[in-house]
């Protein structure tokens, strides 16, 4: 049986997400020739950065409003659900027409007014946790997105700052571990910027299902060394594809199902 996601909701329990795609959208050619992967493989949801919060000013910023056409042409061509962050509440009525689940960075989850806005939405919302937010921080922040009623937020577990640079961030999967024990939530797991390190995603996104995820997010990109955001943790197209083989004989073991768009 497969699930659609505008099913999902109703019953997460047995479904995993997967959800894919480059860390920005760059071009026309790489949206849709990612876009062509990510459908083929039978993700759930394509993703791809519109507007970037990098940490320095003079790096790429994103596309911005260029982007939108972009992103209805991908989902028109490949039938993809799509998922991007916002980064400023003015951009909500471009959301509202243009994506399907809407994204909360990392930078973002201590944003209260953002969060209060979202609440009232409508539409899926997947909250990063902070870099550096507690367990406690991240939960207040997702009651934020359910207090105007919003009922269908997803957490996103995406690494914490450690003591030691040989990997982006920690990734925490006693995180995730703990929230589907002591919390309602659903949960899902970012290897890509956990370990900004392409040769570490596919171990972390499996060690992911087995903690008890329900889902992950990785990054990908037609070719990782010409990106303009977050290379090193993409990638490549065939090591995406071997992955997802790799998810779907391992969901079983979980009793879980591939959510497809
Ligand atoms: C992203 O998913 O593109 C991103 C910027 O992630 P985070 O907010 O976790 O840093
Ligand atoms: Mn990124």
């Amino acid at each position: 049986m497969t699930v659609k996601l505008t099913e999902y909701f109703q019953d997460a329990k047995q479904q995993f997400l997967v959800v894919a795609g480059p860390c920005s959208i760059e071009s026309r050619e790489q949206l849709l020739d990612t876009a062509k992967v990510v459908a083929d493989s039978g993700a759930t949801l394509l993703r791809g950065g519109i507007y970037k919060l990098r940490t320095s000013p003079d790096s790429f910023q994103g596309l911005g409003e260029d982007a939108y056409l972009l992103v209805k042409e991908a989902k028109e061509q490949l039938g993809l659900p799509f998922i991007a962050e916002i980064t400023d509440p003015r951009q909500i009525p471009l959301f509202q027409d243009y994506v399907d689940v809407i994204q909360v960075g990392s930078r973002n989850m201590y944003n209260y007014a953002l969060l209060k806005e979202l609440s009232e939405l409508d539409l899926p919302v997947v909250l990063k946790r902070g870099f550096s937010a507690t367990l406690d921080e991240w939960i207040k922040a997702a009651d934020y997105l359910r207090s105007g009623g919003n009922d269908k937020v997803i957490l996103c577990e995406r690494g914490i700052r450690g003591f030691d640079n040989k990997t982006r961030n920690v990734l925490d999967l006693a995180s995730v571990s703990y929230l589907k024990k002591y919390s309602d939530h659903i949960v899902m797991v970012d290897p890509s910027h956990a370990t900004g390190d392409s040769n570490l995603v596919a171990d972390m996104a499996k060690a992911a299902i087995f903690a008890g995820a329900d889902g992950i997010m990785v990054e990908i990109h037609p070719n990782p060394e010409q990106a303009l955001s977050d290379g090193p943790q993409a990638l490549t197209f065939q090591a995406y594809e071997k992955l997802m083989q790799e998810i779907k004989t391992l969901l079983p073991y979980v009793q879980k199902e591939l959510v497809r768009s």
